[in-house]
């Protein structure tokens, strides 16, 4: 045979995995990913609204964890800016991430995953490092409906319209079985 040279290439359906094994594996990752989102987001409706571009209500801004331990939740809340469905399949659907390649020169040359995360827009996802089925209720502060978005992990996701009346976003985390630990109101406080 002629000798051939050639370049493996990776998608996003079997770096997923490697993503989630390696890149997470400090579990407790995935609070503060969350709620620095949810702050993101609060910081941007009481931007727009000192602007002048958001004239609505601000409320209360308050970001809210909480555990719902019968249904195996835990759910953190923001009144940020919320999401639209275009926005979801933008900023949720698509990882930002720029090349597979460059994501394991990345991973092999250092070692603060955290920055990988950052730099790579991975932080959402770290949701299922105890998760196995996550749910986002958002409404943005654009007169859009709400929207629902649920995924269990894979490449699959289904989003559907929502009944929401107030701006901002819950994100819903399906607690797996061996994170059940998280389900501690005083583990999550600890993180
Ligand atoms: P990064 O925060 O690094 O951009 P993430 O995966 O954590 O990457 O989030 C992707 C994008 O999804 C965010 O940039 C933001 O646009 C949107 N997003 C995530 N969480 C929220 C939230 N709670 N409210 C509004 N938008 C959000």
């Amino acid at each position: 045979m002629v000798a051939e040279k050639g370049t493996i290439s990776i998608n996003t359906e079997n770096i997923f995995p490697i993503i989630k094994k390696f890149l997470y594996s400090d579990h407790e990752i995935f609070l503060r990913e969350l709620v620095s989102n949810a702050v993101d987001a609060t910081q941007k409706i009481k931007k727009l609204s000192s602007l002048g571009q958001y004239e609505g209500e601000l409320g209360d801004t308050k970001i809210k964890v909480s555990v719902d331990k019968d249904a195996k939740t835990i759910t953190i809340s923001d009144k940020g800016i919320g999401m639209t469905a275009d926005e979801i399949k933008k900023y949720i659907n698509q990882i930002a991430y720029s090349g597979a390649k460059e994501f394991v020169e990345k991973y092999n040359s250092e070692t603060d995953k955290s920055q990988i995360i950052g730099q790579f827009g991975l932080g959402f996802y770290s949701a299922f490092m105890v998760a196995k089925e996550v749910e986002i209720f958002t409404k943005s502060y654009q007169d859009a409906p709400a929207a629902k978005w649920r995924s269990d992990g894979s490449t699959e996701y289904e989003i559907s319209d929502w009944d929401k009346a107030e701006r901002g976003t819950d994100i819903v985390l399906h607690v797996s079985e061996d994170n059940e630990e998280f389900l501690e109101e005083s583990k999550l406080e600890q993180i």
